[in-house]
């Protein structure tokens, strides 16, 4: 029979992050020594107070469905985060929890964009918000930045790309892949430009906020005149070590919160009760609690700059926030290694996972073709072997 797919599906991308992760399993599975650096995930485990929350609520029957938005304790428990960590005042009925960031960025952009529409991508960005863009048949339209001007956008070229179809401008701070991190000055700067177009909104990605070295993390909404048009996201997955709970939120105006809880029921429902339950503890916690993985996380990535600064052909800047390195290592294009011709990104990230087996993921999955991703969530000791492979390899 004919496999009549649709032109969505058959048009959309396969997530690189996921499938360069899928790959390196599947070589570790048939016995080769394969480090993956490629995926964007602690490798921690869940805090044990987090975990034992989850349990009470098996006991105590937390069974059924729950409320498309999420259980009222959950989104209260999202209210009072947003006011300690960001000065953000948000009621529960601006809140929705869903099934995983990715699941609140997807239903934003679905009932914000008609065909058509534009959403601004200061690139690199992460893998998912073009694919979804697309799903949207709205374009993406990428505002290019590059490892001199620290891979942030400026008030300029957020200006130059706004045209009368602009609906969306995705931010993402600190950013995954580049690990930027907006000042407030920054952000406000960009803001300057913003409240000139009243019909533009903002999706404020802000699910690595409390991995973060240097500087602080700013919520674009926490401007006044910005709050009625930005959508701040978030999650517990990266802070928490939580990726496989799969919880996410938004907080953003009203009307915009009950279209996302319109399009979550008839998608996929309330997210899981169990999950749910333990975010209330989790959202609770001072981020005192989650401090040891940030300072491991700050350690790895002292040790992979000085490691990355020591490879022949790598630029690469010192991330501020997120975990992981994006260094410029166009170098080696036109070369070739071991008889490998390196055109691209793609090739050497291909070349490092044949002859070192070390998974990365090509630049070109984030928009940005000379770049590669490095993901440092993993120990030091596999981080250390790692980049010594990788430098074997380049010699
Ligand atoms: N935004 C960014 C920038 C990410 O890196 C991720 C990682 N998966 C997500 C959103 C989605 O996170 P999750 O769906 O696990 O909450
Ligand atoms: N966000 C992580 C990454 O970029 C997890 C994978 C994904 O969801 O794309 O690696």
């Amino acid at each position: 029979m004919a496999q009549q797919l649709s032109i969505r599906i058959k048009s959309l991308p396969v997530s690189q992050t996921l499938s360069m992760a899928a790959k390196a399993r599947e070589l570790k599975s048939q016995g080769i020594d394969i480090i993956s650096l490629s995926l964007g995930e602690p490798d921690f485990n869940t805090p044990d107070f987090i975990k034992e929350a989850a349990k009470r609520a098996i006991d105590e029957n937390y069974n059924s469905y729950t409320p498309v938005d999420g259980y009222l304790e959950t989104r209260e428990a999202v209210c009072r985060k947003f006011r300690r960590d960001n000065n953000l005042i948000y009621t529960p009925d601006q809140i929705v929890v869903s099934t995983g960031a990715k699941q609140a960025l997807a239903n934003v952009a679905m009932v914000l964009l008609n065909p058509g529409d534009e959403a601004l991508l200061p690139a690199p960005y992460w893998v998912s918000y073009e694919a979804i863009i697309k799903l949207c048949e709205a374009v993406p339209v990428p505002i290019s930045t590059d490892i001199a001007q620290g891979f942030k956008i400026t008030p300029q070229q957020l200006e130059a790309a706004i045209t009368p179809k602009t609906k969306l401008v995705f931010l993402n701070s600190p950013s995954n892949p580049s690990g930027a991190v907006y000042s407030q000055a920054e952000l406000r700067a960009l803001a300057d430009v913003l409240v000139k177009y009243p019909d533009i909104y903002v999706i404020s990605d802000e699910i690595y906020e409390h991995i973060l070295y240097e500087g602080k993390a700013f919520s674009m909404a926490a401007f006044a005149d910005m709050y009625e048009r930005t959508i701040t996201v978030n999650g517990l997955s990266k802070a928490f070590a939580m990726t496989g709970w799969r919880l996410g939120y938004i907080g953003a105006p009203k009307w915009i919160a009950q279209a996302c809880t319109k399009m979550q029921g008839q998608i996929t429902s309330g997210t899981n009760c169990i999950t749910q339950r333990a975010a209330i503890i989790a959202l609770d916690a001072p981020v005192s609690k989650i401090q040891y993985m940030i300072d491991e996380f700050k350690e790895r990535r002292d040790l992979v700059f000085n490691l990355l600064n020591e490879m022949e052909g790598f630029i690469v800047e010192k991330s501020a926030g997120a975990f992981y390195f994006f260094p410029d290592i166009s170098y080696y294009f036109g070369k070739t290694l071991q008889g490998h011709l390196i055109r691209n990104a793609t090739d050497f990230s291909n070349y490092l996972l044949e002859k070192a087996h070390v998974a990365t993921v090509t630049g070109d999955a984030f928009g940005a073709p000379k770049c590669l991703r490095l993901s440092f969530a993993t120990s030091k000791a596999l981080l250390i072997e790692a980049l010594k492979r990788i430098k074997a390899v380049l010699a």
